[in-house]
């Protein structure tokens, strides 16, 4: 018994793992202060059509403007917040932000929906509609189809029945969905049939390499082929060259983002961006090429 009790207590007192908790528990302290103090921004990137070369709308991309450290992008701090109710509140922030964004564009004359990256934990929470629905409404001026819900594959995995719901009740508010870095998680075909996915994003890890690696441009046609079967418009993500471009559009992809076209920038870089987009010849050529 001393034993057992002995393991127990090894268990509950191990100094390393209460040091890790302190961290965590640290560092999440500090990104709530972050999200209360304004240090998160959004970056947007812009989202193209190369046939027509139009601007079809942006990505929001959250950003740490982190006093000390400097800018830091979501794959240094969305660790720290994964699976906790966290990733609820700054969804909502992002959200809320995003609105509050397309209500200064209305004004401007700036016509782009936004897309939001939504997480898994927070798109299954019951209540995910109806939170939409509330901030919504306090942004009548804003029609909900300028905005556009990002959800991983991966997502629906952990409860497909809860994810359908809260996706078609979403809808059902005239917020559509695109499927982001469709072909990395397992049951894409599933999830095509089964979700209400208004367009499919393929993942960048295909597209980069997809002009080298016989295997990636196998996956990159077979993403496109089943796209076109399912009737469901696509964008490649991580289009950094012509010759990506031209490739996929060749392929019959149509839709691209990548830094080829732009890198994600603060909201007051777009202006610029947009009115000097259309002398990007090159770019926007590429309607020509099929
Ligand atoms: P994602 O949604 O797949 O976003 C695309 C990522 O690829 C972005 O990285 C973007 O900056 C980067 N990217 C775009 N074009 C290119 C390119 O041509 N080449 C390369 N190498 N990269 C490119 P970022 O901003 O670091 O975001 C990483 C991920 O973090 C996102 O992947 C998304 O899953 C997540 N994320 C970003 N913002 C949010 C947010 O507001 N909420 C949530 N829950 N997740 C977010
Ligand atoms: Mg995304
Ligand atoms: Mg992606
Ligand atoms: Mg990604």
């Amino acid at each position: 018994r001393a034993k057992q009790r002995g393991r127990d207590t090894f268990h509950l007192f191990d100094p390393t793992h209460d040091r890790l908790l302190q961290v965590r528990h640290e560092q999440r302290q500090r990104f709530i202060d972050a999200l209360n103090h304004n240090e998160l921004c959004l970056y947007y990137q812009p989202q193209v059509d190369m046939r027509s070369g139009k601007v079809v709308g942006v990505e929001a991309l959250i950003r740490w403007q982190h006093p000390d450290e400097g800018l830091l992008a979501p794959g240094q701090f969305l660790p720290i917040i994964d699976t906790t109710p966290l990733e609820v509140d700054l969804g909502e922030w992002v959200i809320e932000r995003a609105l509050c964004q397309l209500a200064e564009w209305q004004v401007k004359g700036i016509a782009l929906p936004i897309n939001v990256n939504i997480s898994p934990t927070h798109l299954l929470v019951s209540n995910f509609s109806q939170r939409l629905a509330e901030l919504l409404a306090a942004h009548p001026d804003v029609s909900p189809s300028m905005l556009k819900l990002e959800v991983l594959e991966s997502a629906a995995m952990h409860d497909v029945q809860a994810a359908l719901l809260n996706m078609s009740r979403c809808q059902a508010l005239g917020v559509s969905f695109a499927i982001d870095d469709f072909g990395t998680g397992f049951s894409s075909l599933t999830h095509l049939r089964q979700l209400p996915v208004n367009l499919i994003k393929i993942d960048q890890s295909f597209v980069r390499d997809m002009l080298s690696d016989q295997n990636d441009m196998a996956i990159v046609e077979s993403v496109i082929y089943m796209a076109n079967r399912f009737k469901r418009p696509m964008l490649a993500e991580g289009v950094e060259t012509l010759e990506h471009a031209k490739a996929l559009m060749a392929l019959g992809c149509e839709l691209a983002q990548g830094y080829g076209i732009a890198r994600p920038m603060p909201a007051v870089a777009l202006p610029a961006w947009l009115a000097n987009w259309p002398a990007r010849e090159e770019w926007r050529s590429l309607g020509l090429i099929r």
